[in-house]
């Protein structure tokens, strides 16, 4: 089937009481077992349910995986997959990963024995470089966050085959409608499904999919054990949210492309970091490994001083953290999401107090960029 019907259909049957056409919201803890030993292939609301169940089966159908569980959050989502790894393991990471997942790795996990190494993974010679004899995994977010700087999957999965390496790709920011880490080849897929997946700004989630069974047994035993379940209500929302992705993507992709040449053009803007600008340094490989180039933009304000003001000065476009929701968001990345990332680090990354990042919503693009434009006279 084609993307935007299993994105419609996968994992969704009528329901088996009723023939309700949209999958109900279970909300329950547990169920009745038909007798002594006979359960109904339903025991408790950890373990399965079918709320759940049938997001998990649609997600696994549109990342191409053999399996998806479905978790609270990205973070317990990426959680659950770091326990692939044993004490004494060590993982080369993209070095702008998402803030959240550096904290995770660094302040949380290093306390249990795991290594981490965070290198430029745009460059596979760095990858390789970083490797140890103790190195199980590469762990990359494409593009990277907030610095739009790409890793080529291919080639990064390869490598990690060669060597027995699992390669994890956080698929957050593409979505499987414009980038298939698993069809180049990559293991593991993780998502916070509270930006695009979810894209009404209404829930906080997150999934893993996975392409070996060996994993998938794996982190359905975690997902069970560890207990970070996606809630029935939540699951139905992202289920729901899902059934209009390749629309939302499209008017993303859309308007990401013409604010980004706006502001590519714009007095007051000194560079802007979209991979679909052919001036940015992977345009390339942005044609090759992605359907499109999304609605995540940011750019650095010729006056950094003058920030203040321009933040202050947006009407339509809300500042806040997050993405991937239909409306626009716009943020301050070093005061804001990457405020937990060390000072120095951020210097060397570029984030800046004069980078700001937006989140292309779905409103008329007129709209935005003519928000964008008087805040920007005014910077
Ligand atoms: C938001 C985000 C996460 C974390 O997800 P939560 O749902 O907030 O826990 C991980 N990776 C990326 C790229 C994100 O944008």
């Amino acid at each position: 089937m084609g993307f935007a019907t299993d994105a419609i259909h996968a994992g969704v049957r009528p329901d088996p009481t009723t023939g309700a056409i949209m999958t109900p919201i279970y909300q329950t803890s547990t169920y009745a077992y038909e007798g002594l030993g006979k359960s109904r292939g339903y025991d408790y609301a950890r373990t399965i349910n079918p709320t759940r169940s049938a997001l998990e089966e649609n997600l696994a159908t549109l990342e191409g995986g053999r399996a998806a569980y479905a978790f609270a959050s990205g973070m317990a989502a990426i959680s659950a997959v770091m326990t692939l790894l044993k004490t004494g393991d060590h993982a080369v990471v993209s070095d702008n990963v998402y803030g959240g997942t550096y904290r995770l790795f660094t302040s949380v996990l290093q306390d249990y024995g795991l290594q981490f190494s965070f290198v430029d993974t745009s460059r596979l010679e760095t990858i390789e470089a970083a490797l140890r004899p103790r190195t199980r995994m590469v762990y990359v977010e494409t593009p990277t966050n907030p610095i739009m700087s790409l890793t080529d999957i291919e080639a990064v999965a390869a490598l990690c085959r060669s060597r027995g390496l699992v390669s994890v790709v956080d698929n957050t920011f593409l979505t499987p409608f414009l980038q298939r880490p698993l069809a180049l080849g990559a293991d593991v897929v993780v998502h916070s499904t509270t930006k695009y997946l979810n894209g009404h700004s209404d829930s906080v989630g997150g999934a893993a999919i996975l392409a070996r069974d060996e994993h998938a047994e794996r982190i359905k035993f975690v997902q069970n054990s560890a207990g970070a379940i996606l809630s029935p209500f939540d699951s139905w929302l992202v289920l729901r949210g899902i059934k209009t992705l390749p629309l939302r993507m499209k008017a993303h992709d859309d308007n990401g492309r013409k604010t980004a040449a706006f502001l590519a053009a714009h007095p007051r803007v000194a560079t802007v970091l979209y991979p679909g600008l052919p001036g940015h340094p992977q345009h390339a490989l942005a044609q090759r490994q992605q359907r499109g180039f999304g609605g995540m933009i940011s750019f650095t304000l010729k006056d950094e001083a003058a920030a203040p003001r321009f933040f202050e000065r947006l009407r339509l476009c809300a500042l806040a953290e997050s993405l991937g929701g239909i409306e626009t968001l716009v943020c301050q990345p070093s005061s804001m999401t990457h405020a937990s990332v060390p000072a120095a680090d951020r210097a060397r990354l570029g984030i800046t107090a004069g980078l700001v990042r937006i989140s292309v919503g779905c409103e008329d693009v007129d709209d935005i960029i003519g928000d964008l434009d008087q805040a920007l006279r005014a910077s």
